[in-house]
């Protein structure tokens, strides 16, 4: 419990020893910035889940374009190739590359899914490559080499894509690899990996595999700072209240249609009004942050929490029940009674929580739940404060 007394205290420190790291080592926040681009190893579920439908949302653009010109294209293949056998083989190639673009499009889209999102991002380098790989074939056959000019620049096409995307370091690495294979296989079997051309493509690959991961990292950085902004409340890092809301209607849905337990807790502190009065508003500040710490620490991972107003709490607990939901708030409310936290003035102070708890019923809107909750709560406040009471 003391830990998390003096946490806020080391927050303030840590963040005075960062400012003065970052006078001494100006390049720091930049590397730091960079590796924390690399993988997605600390970011959220919910992050990862609003970057996988971003993703998807321009996979299905992208794609839909993709088609468009693949199909096109035959127009000039018409003009440019002479063999018109190549240009019927070419045509139906094309025409199984459109529709297999335009499945990527249309198919599979599941919201917040990351997998499938990468699912579909590797289709997206790997089918032009696998086209690249088909037309290089068809051409050589055919002796059309003049047309190749047009073809050559499918690996290029396939790393400057990635640049529309928010992809951390190592995803992008991996899906702009692709192109390098394709790239080495094809020069190694049509000509020589020794030539000059081959070298220069390959340095120009190169060029533009950096420039375009570095549009991804910054895409990325970019989408993780409006997130924040968008979702999070500054004093306490928990989701604000209309972040919270959108995601509580979500899985009081799924909890529905799976037939899942869920219940809803409401936090309030109790005689906050008070401390502010007493030890001003940066030490309330202290408080609201301690509670919220305490909160991140008791539940789990998949629960949702999120500051509904300005002293007062929310907590979705999906697949609890109400003996689970019980234990949680019980625990919450105890350590908020035995978690001092540090006054100005170099004293200490305690606070306590009332709360309310809810079990989502059969067929119930998120707005019935909550008026359920907040009723709950109401009477833990009128009953003396600093207890649970679960809704009837
Ligand atoms: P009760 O036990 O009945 O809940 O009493 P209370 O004093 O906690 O309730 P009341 O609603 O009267 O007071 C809530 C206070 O919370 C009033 C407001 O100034 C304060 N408050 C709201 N947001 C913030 C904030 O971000 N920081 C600080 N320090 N205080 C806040
Ligand atoms: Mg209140
Ligand atoms: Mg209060």
């Amino acid at each position: 419990m003391q830990d998390l007394a003096t946490n806020v205290t080391q927050t303030n420190d840590q963040s005075t020893q960062s400012v003065s790291a970052a006078r001494q080592y100006p390049w720091r926040p930049l590397a730091l910035s960079m590796l924390d681009l690399t993988s997605n190893r600390k970011r959220t579920r919910d992050f990862l889940g609003t970057r996988a439908n971003f993703i998807q949302d321009r996979i299905r653009v992208l794609a839909l374009v993709f088609a468009a010109v693949v199909l096109l294209w035959t127009t000039l293949d018409y003009f440019i190739i002479q063999n018109k056998e190549t240009v019927i083989r070419l045509a139906v190639l094309r025409i199984l590359c459109a529709v297999l673009y335009l499945g990527l499009a249309y198919y599979g889209n599941k919201p917040h899914n990351l997998p499938r999102a990468r699912l579909k991002l590797a289709s997206l380098v790997i089918l032009p490559c696998l086209f690249y790989i088909a037309s290089r074939f068809l051409l050589e056959d055919a002796g059309a080499l003049g047309a190749l000019m047009l073809y050559t620049f499918f690996p290029f096409v396939v790393v400057v894509q990635l640049a529309i995307f928010p992809l951390p370091l190592l995803e992008g690495l991996a899906l702009a690899a692709p192109a390098f294979v394709t790239l080495v296989v094809v020069e190694a079997h049509f000509a020589s990996l020794l030539s000059l051309s081959f070298l220069g493509d390959l340095t120009l690959l190169v060029l533009l595999a950096c420039l375009a991961l570095w549009a991804s990292m910054s895409e990325l950085q970019m989408l993780l700072r409006l997130y924040r902004q968008a979702t999070r409340d500054p004093l306490t890092g928990l989701f604000n209240r209309g972040a919270f809301m959108e995601r509580m209607q979500l899985e009081v849905e799924r909890a529905q249609q799976n037939r899942h337990e869920l219940c809803v807790l409401l936090f309030d502190l109790d005689k906050f009004k008070r401390i502010n009065d007493d030890y001003g508003h940066l030490t309330g500040d202290a408080v609201l942050k301690t509670f919220a710490q305490i909160l991140e620490q008791v539940l789990r991972h998949s629960d949702l929490t999120g500051r509904y107003g300005g002293e007062e709490f929310l907590a979705v607990l999906p697949r609890t029940d109400t003996a689970g939901a019980e234990q949680l708030a019980e625990r919450i409310r105890t350590t908020c009674a035995e978690t001092p936290v540090a006054t100005r003035d170099g004293g200490q102070l305690h606070f306590t929580t009332s709360a309310g708890i809810a079990r989502l019923r059969q067929d119930e809107t998120a707005e019935e739940l909550l008026l359920r909750v907040d009723e709950s709560l109401y009477q833990a406040k009128e009953a003396g404060r600093d207890r649970v009471i679960l809704a009837a």
